[in-house]
Order: structure tokens, then C-alpha cells, then sequence
């Protein structure tokens, strides 16, 4: 029963109406690819390289390595698109060769593209080692950087990435500034995709990792959301696509939100797809819009969870 279930065709990802919502995956490692695939992920949407970094023991692993890596990866999706983040060292994720270890407040500290261009050899081996293979694969390889917050630093990675011959090249949007500047930011490259994990921590000023504030780390927050509908609005102006990568987008209820918001794609955990897709098969995109209008008129977290879902009952 199990093959079965590996090899029965899974629809794609869309509204009830038809409007497309491609559904993807957030891998850790190229191993569990397959199930992603087999699981009807239309692609990968956040490929998290840190894995790969924090597996290599202590120091950077070889641009042969990572080719080796990257390549098992985008084999999987032939002619499917892949998103890979370069390297998001620092914070909840620390690594030894790129971050001090001093920092009081690694969140708000060198991290992400910020640690990269201070180790910029890191980012060029990186990039290298995605271009190449890229080129020996048949997906469609989309990269993009962690922890952006300002204009300046999305066209650095733009242009970066160009030199090795990216043609897809884009910022996550994690970092309230950028959200707000999303016009600037979507003129300046070829995507974004929120991360709402850390987006939400910014937003909230409430530390991830930290238990006592776990309570404000939610991403219903009208706060929140008022962001992601700014970025989902400079994606409709400027027809670039906005995708979800934080873990808001795999609750199913908030997921048509994000869709209402303007989010373009969606990316989850492997396990999260199932629900997704049915949540998303039940609602018009002018319903996943009028959600999202109630979820951004609420007060709060709590009170823009309860609302939405009392009305989503009421159309359904
Ligand atoms: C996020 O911040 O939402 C995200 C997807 O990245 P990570 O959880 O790896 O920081
Ligand atoms: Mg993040």
C-alpha cells in the first residue's frame, strides 16, 4: 500500500476556482528529495544549505562537495523548480568558521548574507558550486539569500549571483524593512520569498529561540500579515512571484490567507502538503482574499486566527 501511495499522481496545487498555487517543499538535505516528489511537492521552495555546512565538521565544506550535493538535489526535479538558500549562518543556526561566537545578540547580528559578504570566498564557493550544477541537471535552479534587510544588500546578491550565470536570483523577506520596501526590492531582483519565521520574530521583537516569549512568535498577527500584504502587493505590480517559506505557510487555514495576501507559491515541511492542497481546493481566490481582509482588521494574533476561521465556516 505504501508504493501505491508513492506512485499515485497528486494533483497541483491550486484555489477552488482554479487560480494555480504551486505547492513546493522545504528540504534540509538532498536525501529527502524523493519523498518530497513522491509526496506531488511541485518542486523545492526553501533548500536549507546549513545542513550540508554544519555536517562538514568544523569547516566549510568543498566546492566538490557541495557540487556533488547540489546535484543529487536538482536530479530529483527535473524541470521543476528548485530554490536554494545560500548559507543562513548565525543566530538559532551558528557556525564556527563564519561566526563570533561573542555576539550578545546573534539575531540581530552577522548573519545570513550579512556573515557571507564578511567571508565573501564562502558565498563565490557556494555559487560556484550551484552554477555548476546547475548546468548538469535539468531543474530550474532559483537562489536566494537569507536575512536581507536593505536595497543595497539585494543588489549585491543579485549581482553576485549573476557573475556565476544565476538567472533566477532573489532575497527572503525576514526582516520588517524589507518588507516595507518591497517595491524597491522586487525591482532589483527576480523574486522574494518570505520567511515568516523570522519575520515574525522581527516584527514581534520576540526571540525565536526564547521559550517565555514563544506566545508572540505567531504568524497570524495582523502585524505580521500587514506585511506580507505589502510584499504580496509589489509582487501584483511588478508580476514577480512572492513565495511563503516560513511555517505559517503550512497551516492550512493561514495558507489561504497567504494566498489572499498575495503569496504566488507556497513552501512547507513534506508532511504538510496533504492539508494544504485540501485547504486550498476549498476557497475562491476572492474568498482567500476576503479572509485575508478579517485576518488584517483583528487586533492580534489569537483574535485573527479565531475570526478567520469563523468566517471560513460560514462560506463553506
Ligand atoms: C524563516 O525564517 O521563516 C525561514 C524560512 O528560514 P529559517 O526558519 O531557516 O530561518
Ligand atoms: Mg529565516
Amino acid at each position: 500500500e505504501r508504493e501505491a501511495a508513492a506512485v499515485a499522481p497528486v494533483t497541483p496545487g491550486a484555489l477552488a476556482d482554479g487560480t494555480a498555487v504551486p505547492l513546493l517543499a522545504n528540504l534540509g538535505s538532498s536525501a529527502g528529495a524523493q519523498a518530497a516528489a513522491d509526496a506531488g511537492a511541485e518542486g523545492v521552495g526553501l533548500f536549507r544549505t546549513e545542513f550540508l555546512f554544519l555536517d562538514a565538521g568544523g569547516s566549510a565544506p568543498t566546492v566538490e562537495q557541495q557540487r556533488e550535493h547540489y546535484t543529487r538535489l536538482l536530479q530529483a526535479f527535473p524541470g521543476k523548480k528548485v530554490v536554494v538558500r545560500v548559507l543562513d549562518a548565525g543566530a538559532d543556526k551558528p557556525l564556527p568558521f563564519l561566526n563570533d561566537a561573542h555576539e550578545e545578540n546573534p539575531a540581530l547580528g552577522l548573519r545570513g548574507l550579512r556573515a557571507l559578504r564578511a567571508s565573501e570566498d564562502i558565498l563565490r564557493e557556494q555559487l560556484t558550486a550551484l552554477a555548476d550544477a546547475d548546468k548538469a541537471t535539468e531543474a530550474d535552479l532559483w537562489v536566494m539569500a537569507p536575512m536581507v534587510s536593505t536595497v543595497e544588500e539585494t543588489r549585491y546578491f543579485v549581482e553576485i549571483a549573476r557573475e556565476y550565470g544565476i538567472k533566477t536570483a532573489g532575497v527572503m523577506v525576514e526582516v520588517p524593512s524589507l518588507a516595507l520596501l518591497a517595491p524597491q526590492v522586487l525591482a532589483a531582483s527576480d523574486f522574494a520569498s518570505i520567511g515568516t519565521n523570522d519575520l515574525t520574530q522581527y516584527t514581534l521583537a520576540a526571540d525565536r529561540m526564547l521559550g517565555s516569549v514563544a506566545a508572540l512568535q505567531d504568524p497570524w498577527h495582523p502585524a505580521v500579515l500587514r506585511l506580507v500584504g505589502e510584499v504580496g502587493a509589489a509582487g501584483a505590480a511588478t508580476g514577480k512571484p512572492v513565495g511563503i517559506c516560513g511555517e505559517a505557510a503550512a497551516d492550512p487555514l493561514l495558507a489561504v490567507v497567504l494566498v489572499g495576501l498575495g503569496a504566488t507559491t507556497l513552501s512547507m515541511s513534506t508532511p504538510a502538503l496533504v492539508d494544504v492542497r485540501a485547504s486550498l481546493l476549498k476557497y475562491t481566490i476572492d474568498e482567500a482574499r476576503q479572509l485575508a481582509e478579517i485576518a488584517l482588521a483583528a487586533d492580534g494574533a489569537a483574535e485573527s486566527r479565531a475570526a478567520v476561521a469563523a468566517a471560513a465556516l460560514t462560506l463553506k
